[in-house]
């Protein structure tokens, strides 16, 4: 069964490239997807799955029931673009001024939608259920997939997986990682509130900048001395905006940054911290503060078990040495949410190109990927969803029958 289904990943490439450049030219941003959404679930209709729309407002949800008795594993896709303006003078470019599928969602919704293809045609065989989740709104938190989870996509869901074409990986390539493989990724926001006055008469004054840059300061201090050596976490100011004029002292100044950690505890650890720095600071120099912080999605964190049957169902599809355990990313994934609930992975697909020049970062007004990356991505869906379905299978426990017979 898996064969043919490789094979038919092979023979459906030219269609996952067609549907790719459909939803590429006509991107739709993060909670205002329309058409992406309603393509999709006219496509899987077409195909005979059972459709959910709007499942937690604008995500589509199909469900793959096997002819055979089984467990439940889930698919995920997102298919939420960008508000960038696409410079990549492709034939098939964004048709919509402004807007771009500059991440790749765009070739996770083809590759999802022609695994459904597949799926469906050995759908006779198959020992369990496959769950598609198709999320709007990955790019803007709170994301859809809370609200997605909220209306019950997970119900009934052993395990599951999805993944991210990736250009900072080689074609060919797929990075995997137990545990934590991307970051919780925060905002926060500081005003520091002084008292402003002539630039020649300081001693008058409480100078906003001057306490500024010594919480600025302060702060780096946080993942040095604070944090265990073992763990990691990152603190940047990414913006300080003060004052507007070279002889007045002003009267405040506005710092705004994002930290980044595996760990729930070295965050919490960070939250307070970071508050006892400004207000230590604004103690010592007669100025007060505001302080908000904001979390982003939660790290999203590799189930041990759920990894090693994805490195393995991948290995039996791909030559060894191109399934590589990856360093974790410091960006964030609302699929973290998903791993709070079911277990699962989530492994990146190498999509980029050096000779093709596909190197751009994704976000960038020229990122592309290289289109053959959905094939690999494809295989490494199908492979473990069925891995998980047919070693689910064998672990089942007897059946009532065998339990009265041993009675
Ligand atoms: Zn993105
Ligand atoms: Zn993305």
């Amino acid at each position: 069964m898996l064969n043919r289904l490789l094979a038919r990943m092979e023979e459906l490439y030219p269609e996952m490239i067609e549907l790719r450049r459909l939803l590429h030219a006509e991107p739709e941003l993060s909670f205002e997807e329309v058409k992406t959404p309603t393509m999709i679930a006219d496509y899987l209709e077409r195909l005979g799955v059972e459709v959910k729309r709007g499942v937690g407002g604008r995500g589509v949800v199909g469900y793959i029931k096997g002819g055979k008795p089984g467990k439940t594993v889930a698919l995920r896709a997102d298919f939420d673009a960008l508000p960038i303006m696409e410079e990549t003078g492709l034939p098939f470019a964004s048709k919509n001024p402004g807007v771009m599928h500059a991440c790749g969602h765009d070739g996770h919704t083809a590759t999802l939608l022609v695994v459904a293809k597949a799926l469906m045609e050995i759908r006779a065989e198959l020992p369990g259920t496959v769950v598609l989740i198709h999320q709007f709104a990955e790019e803007l938190a709170p994301g859809g997939a809370i609200a997605m989870i909220e209306d019950g996509c997970l119900e009934g869901v052993d395990a599951i997986y999805g993944t991210h074409l990736w250009t900072p990986i080689p074609v060919g390539e797929i990075g995997y990682r137990e545990g934590a493989i991307m970051a919780a990724a925060d905002r926060f926001d500081v005003t520091i509130l002084g008292r402003g006055g002539h630039g020649a008469s300081p001693h008058e004054t409480v100078d906003s900048i001057a306490v500024a840059s010594a919480v600025v300061g302060q702060l780096q201090h946080i993942v040095s001395r604070n944090v265990d050596p073992l763990k990691s976490a990152v603190i940047s100011v990414g913006s300080f905006q003060a004052g507007g004029a070279f002889n007045v002292i002003a009267d405040q100044a506005e710092l705004v940054g994002t930290v980044r950690t595996f760990d729930p505890d070295v965050q919490e650890l960070l939250i307070k911290r970071i508050e006892e720095v400004i207000q230590g600071t604004c103690a010592a120099m007669g100025a007060s503060y505001t302080y908000s912080y904001k979390k982003g999605y939660p790290a999203v964190i590799n189930d041990a078990v759920e990894t090693e049957r994805f490195v393995s169902s991948a290995q039996a599809v791909h030559p060894a040495k191109d399934i590589v355990e990856i360093e974790p990313v410091m960006g964030g994934e609302d699929f973290a949410y998903y791993l709070q609930h079911v277990p699962g992975s989530f492994f990146f697909t190498g999509a980029g190109n050096e000779a093709k020049g596909l190197t751009y970062p994704h976000h960038h007004p020229k990122f592309d990927f290289d289109e053959r990356a959905m094939v690999i991505a494809a295989k490494g869906l199908v492979s473990a969803a069925l891995h998980f379905l047919q070693e689910a299978k064998a672990e089942q426990p007897v059946s009532g029958q065998d339990v009265l017979k041993k009675r």
